[in-house]
């Protein structure tokens, strides 16, 4: 399994221009090679139109990353207009060419449908001006951990890293990021041994009902709350956009506010990935089984829920709950997203029709059952039930979540 292991890295002023260097090497190789597919794409297009006499022409080749590599890296390094090229390794300008390869592939794929998901568009020219930098340093551009566990990487020298646990292997890769608030991070890709992180069978599963006054309610009905730091660090943000939209257009202030902003939103996803980290490595580690909704946050996303819906994140929640279960050797199963999980009743299972949102506590209509509910404590507890349905039915008849599951279905 794939894992990264992100630390911060405070780089001296001149490592951050040499590293603003080979961001730019980076950037001029992208838009050349970029330019020079398209250049070709559009010409075989006019080629090929119905209404051209040359419809039947020969058609250009689009170049291959051999081709590119060839005349816009080693070549176009001999130029006087391209010589500041030395200032980057090969290596990372040759990744370039791939990372453009794997965007344009993206972009076919999701065109024919071979790609599932939301459309993803063509790959497009990088400015200076984009918030976020990179650049990616393979193993032959020989980057090194060195004795005094700096990390040092050519072209730009050996960097300060701020390391908060220890790598698990030695990394295959490792990118330079320079977010959109100006901080720096090494984000590095590690291969790690997939029975290492399984953790021992437990007897417990666990329902969540993700929700928009608390953050998720728990089929056990306690619930998950957002923490004090980060309520704190939304409002800031809030503070600062408002500040930002009372400065003038094309101030030097404006400018400064943008970059507080900025911070702002770092911190408040900072803060929020950390809060997500916490909970959906408790959830998975204490469970044997969790089950969760099926999210449909694109369309909830164009109601007037939109905004509560991107602040709390769930889509990022349920991934990291999906990804820790299959580390620890667990499960997480999502109910299908037209389960009424808050129309029917837990106690009874009388299907009682849809409520409005603002309706917090019914009572089952049902006379022998008249349960009092809390909505989502409700929808809590029908997930887990529909849940463990599904797993019931679908688990290989082996002990493990699935047996589990099994028994208590009945
Ligand atoms: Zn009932």
């Amino acid at each position: 399994m794939q894992l990264r292991y992100q630390f911060r890295v405070s780089p001296t002023p001149g490592q951050r221009t040499r590293a603003a260097r080979v961001f730019g090497c980076r950037r001029v190789v992208w838009n050349d090679a970029l330019a020079r597919v398209k250049l070709v794409k559009a010409a075989n297009k006019l080629l090929g139109t119905p209404d051209n006499r040359f419809a039947e022409g020969p058609y250009l080749r689009v170049p291959k990353n051999p081709d590119l590599s060839k005349t816009l890296v080693t070549e176009a390094k001999k130029t006087v207009g391209r010589a500041f090229f030395t200032h980057c390794p090969v290596g990372v300008m040759q990744q370039t060419l791939r990372d453009l390869d794997a965007a344009w592939k993206a972009h076919e794929d999701s065109k024919t449908g071979k790609r599932k998901g939301p459309k993803v568009a063509p790959p497009r020219f990088k400015s200076r001006k984009d918030n976020r930098q990179s650049a990616r340093f393979t193993r032959s551009d020989r980057w090194a951990i060195t004795e005094g566990s700096r990390l040092r990487l050519p072209k730009i020298g050996d960097l300060k890293v701020k390391w908060t646990r220890d790598l698990p292997s030695v990394p295959s890769s490792v990118t330079l990021v320079k977010d959109r608030s100006g901080r720096y991070w090494a984000s590095f890709v590690v291969e790690t041994d997939p029975a290492a992180d399984v953790l021992p069978p437990v007897d417990r599963d666990q329902g969540i009902d993700l929700g928009l006054t608390r953050f998720a309610v728990l089929a056990d009905g306690s619930h998950i709350a957002s923490p004090k730091y980060l309520r704190r660090a939304e409002k800031k943000l809030k503070k600062r956009q408002r500040e930002l939209s009372r400065k003038k257009k094309g101030s030097h202030n404006r400018d400064k506010a943008r970059i507080k902003v900025a911070r702002a939103h770092a911190k408040v996803a900072d803060s929020r990935r950390n809060f997500h980290h916490q909970w959906s490595h408790k959830l998975t580690s204490e469970n044997q089984a969790v089950f969760t909704e099926t999210l449909n946050v694109r369309g909830l996303a164009r109601t007037r829920l939109a905004k509560s819906v991107h602040d709390a994140g769930w889509a990022q929640f349920v991934m990291f709950c999906e990804y820790k279960a299959i580390r620890h050797g667990r499960s997480l199963t999502k109910v299908a997203r037209d389960f009424p999980s808050s129309q029917i009743c837990s106690a009874c299972g009388r299907r009682d029709g849809k409520k409005p949102l603002n309706v917090r506590i019914w009572t089952c209509p049902e006379p022998t059952c008249g349960t009092v509910h809390d909505r989502d404590w409700n929808a809590g507890r029908n997930v887990r039930y529909e849940g463990r349905r599904i797993l019931a039915a679908t688990a290989p008849p082996t002990p493990g979540p699935g047996a589990l599951a099994r028994q208590r279905a009945r």
